[in-house]
């Protein structure tokens, strides 16, 4: 058996069904990532895993234990939300002694595991501050502390670096992934953030409207979207529709075919192609974002509008508004998906 499992959970609110019949596994040390768009369920599907939200019907398994209707003290979970929940009249070492306090440690004992984590967190200095006197990064990291201290079953973090910028952010996030890693931490990882969610993840489950559509590790995600939802969430894909795929490279499928923008090249004289590229297609460019190492083209060819990445090398200059080029795609990496 799995180290969690949940089967068949409901949630409504009211005659909003959050999510309906959703059920998935979790082996122990994996860290997963709940990722889709705001509103799709993510928060309201790890409170109910937490105990902080009941559930309609359903069940969750942790450990073999059937926890579906344990109080949150009972499950063994910590969590960290995006709002830091700090107690301001508490010092950092209140904080994080709340816990062990409530299941009334004793009090050598709570300075050992106190210290231990504080070093954990890198917060070593800070003990005696209260939240007023730490930066945003330095309060979740306090979050992160007192998640951690009880030694939790399953580590839930809820948008933990959405309020942090963006340098913070990168170093929290490497922060929290090699502790999870150095304790074997089963964890719960909530994002709207793509790439947060491929950086972190060990699986991905991507959600829409209260479902999981994908539960696979990010490259699979990355390079075999289950449909077009998860293709145009996950890497900027090209759609293309059916009637057109017939006509620019005479694949005859009813499905949309999707193609990443790094799949597109832009001829360059003289140079030879191997086997799996298409013919070229003459093609305008009618717009661009740069985006630090790549540069994402809008090319108009055949009524059709694409993204093309193409590497920044300075020895090259930007293509302007109205330039004419030829494009060749991939064909190896065109694939069907469905709707
Ligand atoms: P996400 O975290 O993916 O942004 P949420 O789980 O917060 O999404 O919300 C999913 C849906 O549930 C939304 O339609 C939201 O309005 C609704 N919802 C969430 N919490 C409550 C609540 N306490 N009462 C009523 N509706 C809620
Ligand atoms: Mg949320």
């Amino acid at each position: 058996m799995s180290y969690v499992t949940a089967n068949n959970l409901t949630k409504c609110f009211g005659d909003n069904t959050v999510f309906e019949d959703i059920g998935f596994t979790i082996e122990q040390g994996e860290f997963v990532t709940l990722l889709g768009p705001s509103g799709c369920g993510k928060s309201t599907l790890l409170r109910s895993i937490a105990g902080l939200n009941s559930i309609d019907s359903g069940e969750i398994w942790v450990q073999g234990e059937n926890i579906t209707r344990h109080s949150p003290q009972k499950r063994g979970i910590g969590m960290v939300f995006q709002s830091y929940a700090l107690f301001p009249n508490m010092t950092v070492e209140g904080n994080i002694a709340f816990g062990l306090k409530m299941k009334k440690l004793c009090g050598d004992e709570i300075k050992r595991e106190v210290k231990r984590v504080i070093e954990l967190v890198d917060l070593e200095g800070k003990e005696k501050h209260y939240p007023h006197q730490l930066s945003g990064g330095q309060r979740q990291r306090v979050a992160l502390a007192r998640a951690l201290v009880v030694k939790p079953r399953i580590l839930l973090l809820d948008e933990p670096l959405s309020a942090l910028d963006a340098k913070i952010r990168k170093h929290l996030r490497q922060q929290i992934r090699d502790i999870q890693k150095e304790m074997n931490l089963t964890t719960i990882f909530v994002t709207h953030d793509q790439e947060e969610a491929m950086i972190m993840s060990d699986r991905i489950f991507l959600m829409n409207r209260g479902k999981i559509i994908q539960a696979d590790t990010p490259e699979e995600i990355y390079l075999h979207p289950a449909n077009e939802f998860v293709a145009s969430f996950m890497g900027h894909y090209n759609l293309i529709e059916s009637q057109l795929a017939k006509r620019l490279f005479n694949i005859d499928t009813q499905c949309t075919l999707a193609i990443r923008p790094e799949s597109i090249y832009v001829k360059e004289q003289g140079r030879k192609y191997g086997q799996g590229i298409s013919a070229p297609y003459g093609g305008t460019i009618i717009g661009h974002q740069l985006l630090g190492n790549v540069i994402r083209y809008q090319v108009r060819i055949a009524q059709c509008e694409l993204e093309v990445d193409l590497l920044n090398r300075t020895s090259e200059r930007l293509l302007t508004n109205g330039s004419q080029l030829e494009l060749l795609f991939n064909l190896n990496e065109i694939q069907p998906v469905r709707a």
